[in-house]
Order: C-alpha cells, then sequence, then structure tokens
C-alpha cells in the first residue's frame, strides 16, 4: 500500500498547534505520557493473552526501552505490548475523542495570555502529542498483537500525518521523537542526555509495574560485548508499600497515570485489608470533578488488579455510582485473573469490599471536612451533587453523607450543614424548612419565602435536582422532619396558640365564598384553594400538595427517561 496522507481532526490540529509553540514549563512531562501509554499497552496484551491463549503474542518479556540517539537527535520508546491496526492508528492518534478536550480547547481559545494557557494544559492531559512539545516530527511504528502487518505513523505536527504499512514491524508499538534543536541555555532539557531520561523516568515513572529499559549509552561498556540494558524503575506497586515508604510526590504521579488528570489529587486514602478477603487499596479523590461526571457515558470506577496484575479499567463493582468520581487501584488476592464483570457484580467478597471502601471514602472525607475547611469546600463544591446520590441510594451511609453535606441557606452566603441549622433553630420550631427550585436567586424571592422572611426562620436552598429526591427518601434528621415551604400546609404561628387558630376559623368563613367561586373557577386545574398564613405581600401562591412531584422532580424524572 502506498503511502496515504491524512488530514488531522479539527481539534486535533488545535491541540497540536499548541504543542508545537507550548508555553508549558515542564515539558519533561511528555515521557510519562509516552511510558504510560506503554505501559497500558502491555497492561492490554498480558491481559488479552489471558484471555484468549491462541494469541499469536509473545509474553515473556513484556517490557519498556528507551533508546537515545545524540547524533540523530532521536529520542525512541518501545514496548512490545498490544500494538494499534492500521484503522485504529489512524482512529486512536489522529482524533481526540476524549470529550473533555472539546472543553479545554474552547476555554483555551478564551484564556488571553500565556499564564493562562499554561495552567489549562496543566488541567488537561493531551497524551501522546505532548511529544510535540519537544519534537519537530513523531514517528510511530506499531503491529497489533496477532496481526503480521504493521503500520507507520509519521507527522510533523501540523495539519496533515502519513499513514503506510510495514512488513517488518516487531510486535508492539515504538514512538520515536526528533527531538527540536538543542537549547544552549537549558541543559536539563536534554533529552538526548541518559542522564536526564534516568531522573525524568525515576520522578513520574517509578511505579510503573513494568521494567523500563535504557540501553547503555554506545562509548560506556568495554566495547567488545554489547552492555547490558540498565532498568531504571524500581516497579515497586506503591499500594502494596508501607505509607513511610512512599512521598506523596510518587503518589500523586500514580493518580496521573491511571486518572489521566495532569492536575494534584485532593486526597489520596489508603486501605490494606487482611484476613481471608485480602486486597490493598489506594484511592484517590480528584480536586477537579470531570466535565462528564453527569453523564450516561461517564467510566465509573476503579482500576482492578488481582497479585499485581492489572485485570481492568473502571471495575464499576468497587465502588457504589454516587463514588463514581474516585479514582484508583484495588488490589485483590484472592481472585480468579479471568474474573469478569458479571461475576464481581454477585461476589460476595466483592460486596464487602465496596462497603468497606464505601465507608473508608466517607470516612476520609469527614475528616477533611474537621481539619481543612478550604479542602473540604473544595470537595464538596465539586463532588457535593453526586455525593447526594448516595442519600437515594444507599440508606445504609446516608447519616455518614448528611454528617459531610453543606447546603446554601437563607442564613447567610456559606453553605450550612444540618448540624448547624439545628443549632440554629428557633424556640418552638420543630421542623428545618427548605426549599428547592433551579436557582437561588429565583427561589429566595419566591412568595413561599415571605412568611419565613418575615419571621426570620432559616430556610435551605436547594437547587441541584436530585434535592428533590433525597429530602423525602431521607424524610429528618436527628429527629427533626424535613420540610418544603412550597409543600403542603404549613402553619408558622406556634401550636396551642387559640387566639390564633379562633382568628383563622373566622376568616375560613368570612371567606368561604369567596375561596369557593375560586374553586370552582379554577375547576380541574387545582385541587383545592385554600386560606395560608404563608404569605405576607403576594395575595396568592400556588402549592403542591405534600404528596406530590415538584416540578424540578418531574422534569428530572423526565429527563432520566421514567
Ligand atoms: P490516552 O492515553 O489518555 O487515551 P493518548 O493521547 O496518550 O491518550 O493516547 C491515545 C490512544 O492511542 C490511547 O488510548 C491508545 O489507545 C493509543 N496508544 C497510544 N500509545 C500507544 C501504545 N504505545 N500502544 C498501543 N496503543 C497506544
Ligand atoms: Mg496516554
Amino acid at each position: 500500500m502506498p503511502t496515504e496522507t491524512f488530514e488531522f481532526q479539527v481539534e486535533a490540529r488545535q491541540l497540536l498547534q499548541l504543542m508545537i509553540h507550548s508555553v508549558y514549563s515542564n515539558k519533561d512531562v511528555f515521557l510519562r505520557e509516552l511510558v504510560s501509554n506503554a505501559s497500558d499497552a502491555l497492561d492490554k496484551l498480558r491481559l488479552e493473552k489471558l484471555r484468549d491463549d491462541t494469541l499469536d503474542a509473545e509474553v515473556t518479556d513484556l517490557h519498556i526501552e528507551i533508546d537515545v540517539d545524540k547524533e540523530a537527535r532521536t529520542l525512541t520508546v518501545r514496548d512490545n505490548g498490544i500494538g494499534m491496526s492500521y484503522d485504529e492508528v489512524g482512529k486512536l492518534i489522529g482524533t481526540i475523542a476524549n470529550s473533555g478536550t472539546a472543553t479545554f480547547l474552547k476555554e483555551l481559545k478564551e484564556a488571553q495570555d500565556e499564564a493562562g494557557a499554561e495552567g489549562l494544559i496543566g488541567q488537561f492531559g493531551v497524551g501522546f502529542y505532548s511529544g510535540f512539545m519537544v519534537a519537530d516530527e513523531m514517528t510511530l511504528v506499531t503491529r497489533r498483537a496477532g496481526e503480521s502487518q504493521g503500520t507507520r505513523w509519521t507527522s510533523r505536527g501540523e495539519a496533515t500525518y502519513t499513514l503506510e504499512t510495514v512488513d517488518d514491524a516487531p510486535q508492539g508499538t515504538s514512538v520515536t521523537l526528533h527531538l527540536k534543536p538543542a537549547d544552549p541555555e537549558n541543559q536539563l532539557h536534554d533529552y538526548t542526555s541518559p542522564w536526564t531520561i534516568k531522573e525524568i523516568v525515576k520522578r513520574y515513572s517509578d511505579f510503573i509495574t513494568w521494567p523500563i529499559r535504557m540501553a547503555a549509552v554506545a562509548g560506556d561498556g568495554d566495547g567488545d560485548s554489547a552492555p547490558e540494558p540498565e532498568t531504571l524503575n524500581s516497579m515497586k506497586a506503591l499500594w502494596a508499600r508501607s505509607r513511610d515508604e512512599v512521598s506523596d510526590d510518587e503518589y500523586h504521579e500514580l493518580y496521573k497515570h491511571i486518572s489521566h488528570d495532569w492536575r494534584e489529587p485532593l486526597e489520596t486514602i489508603r486501605l490494606q485489608a487482611e484476613g481471608t478477603f485480602e486486597y490493598q487499596s489506594l484511592l484517590f479523590i480528584p480536586s477537579h470533578a470531570p466535565h462528564d461526571l453527569f453523564t450516561r457515558d461517564f467510566k465509573r470506577g476503579v482500576q482492578l488488579y488481582v497479585k499485581r496484575v492489572f485485570i481492568m479499567d473502571d471495575c464499576e463493582a468497587l465502588l457504589p455510582p454516587y463514588l463514581r468520581f474516585v479514582k484508583g487501584v484495588v488490589d485483590a488476592a484472592d481472585l480468579s485473573l479471568n474474573v469478569s464483570r458479571e461475576i464481581l457484580q454477585q461476589d460476595r467478597h466483592i460486596r464487602m469490599m465496596q462497603r468497606r471502601l464505601t465507608k473508608k471514602v466517607l470516612s476520609t472525607v469527614k475528616e477533611i471536612k474537621t481539619k481543612d475547611a478550604d479542602r473540604y469546600a473544595t470537595f464538596w463544591r465539586e463532588f457535593g451533587t453526586a455525593l447526594k446520590e448516595g442519600l437515594v441510594t444507599d440508606p445504609d451511609n446516608s447519616e455518614a453523607i448528611l454528617a459531610v453535606a453543606s447546603f446554601a441557606t437563607t442564613h447567610d452566603d456559606e453553605p450550612t450543614t444540618l448540624a448547624q441549622y439545628v443549632e440554629r433553630m428557633k424556640d418552638g420550631q420543630d421542623d428545618i424548612y427548605y426549599i428547592t427550585g433551579e436557582s437561588r436567586q429565583s427561589i429566595e424571592n419566591s412568595p413561599h419565602m415571605e412568611a419565613f422572611r418575615d419571621k426570620g426562620i432559616e430556610v435551605l436552598l436547594l437547587t441541584d435536582a436530585v434535592d428533590e429526591v433525597w429530602v423525602d427518601t431521607v424524610g429528618e434528621y436527628e429527629g427533626k422532619k424535613l420540610r418544603s415551604v412550597a409543600k403542603g400546609e404549613i402553619d408558622l404561628d406556634t401550636e396551642g396558640d387559640d387566639q390564633a387558630d379562633g382568628e383563622r376559623a373566622k376568616q375560613a368563613e368570612e371567606y368561604a365564598g369567596l375561596l369557593g367561586w375560586m374553586g370552582e373557577q379554577l375547576g380541574e386545574d387545582i385541587k383545592e384553594v385554600r386560606l395560608s398564613t404563608r404569605l405576607t405581600v403576594s395575595p396568592a401562591c400556588v402549592v403542591s400538595d405534600a404528596h406530590d412531584l415538584t416540578p424540578a422532580l418531574e422534569n428530572m424524572y423526565r429527563a432520566m427517561g421514567q
């Protein structure tokens, strides 16, 4: 097949431009990205071979290799992993599938200055393309395991790339960067120096469980026999090492490798369970919610390993859906390497593990909340909405979730916990009041709020769709009912107030005619017309029955297709 030239997809082209003219100061991370891809490719091949031992692929010496050539100014990262077919190269390397990236590019265009752009690059991983921060040309040669023909991809990072088939491609993938001219000012960024490469691998990729080897440099050996390649990383799984052996930075690099997020995580959670069902886990709470957290396709779940062997990504059986933002690794000692998703869903041990991990995440959030108000505020802003789903779906942990939940309130601009609300309740106030709606502004000015404002009674302002649901499921907090100010009859005068009761009876009689007439006029559209003490300024308002669906909830169910 002749060499074919293709155009990059528009988004991909924009991203490439950005890389070529990168202002991102930490260019070293390109190597982390290439090694990370190589490691994924080795994981995939081992797994595929495990599932199908007729697959024509060699798996006895899976590894990553880095070569530098000072003269030619090239750096090559090679793996003997799963590889890609001709079509896959075009699809995976020529386009950008990640939905977050489109958002990224939009934000980037809006970031006027270089500092803004640099911050954004740090937020979104750009994977393979990051090679163009240091290279003016990249070549990738790959052969998919089980196939006989390979593919060569080349690009200068401009509008196009080329594809051609190659006959003698070894198993796996090699990526060769032709490095930009050396920067005499900055020796640290000489990527043809083995010393520099060693440092970068140590810093960013030490935990990678496959050997990362570098051929000894020419002139290093004694000249006769080719010197042994050196393994640069320690390959120790971080989750299996004791806490004091591992630095925070190392944990963070593992987080970046598995989450494809370039930012630091908000929290690292370790849990090592011993006993009949042994497992080790290392979980991370990211510092930012991904853009697609609330979409149907959001890939949830952590990575599952069995005795250090990678088994699957996005293992949803390990954490409940409302903790889908948690990233990390769980390494179980006693599972079959062939375990399937279906089996995991039903496994008793896995369910126990899920319960334990859930409790651990929630107790960690509680700890953050007591120790560090700022970090807690970040957590709740990013993930509070997701966590509240747990109030509906996980009654066993409702209490733990409520303990770390906070809500906007009429009390002031800072969110409040339910405990704080209860402390501020007025004498004689038995219930916790809330109002739901689309935005704080729209509900704060709702006629339902008038009497509460006048009497100085605090009302929680709930604006997430899920709020409508959990308030009903949970029903009460510490014996205090959760009551909507917009539903049913609410009597703000203290009970047993005979004078007020008498007054109301008299009014009811006085207005009976009017109410009857209004009822007839409005007919089928409403249930009843009644006198209310809830309004002080507006003449009338529409309220739902205590058991009716509120409008926002109706919308939510409709959106969910029910
Ligand atoms: P990400 O790793 O976040 O998916 P990248 O830009 O780093 O994004 O890589 C894009 C895709 O290209 C990968 O998901 C993978 O399918 C494929 N790929 C990249 N490098 C390799 C490799 N060394 N071996 C096999 N596939 C690869
Ligand atoms: Mg990658």
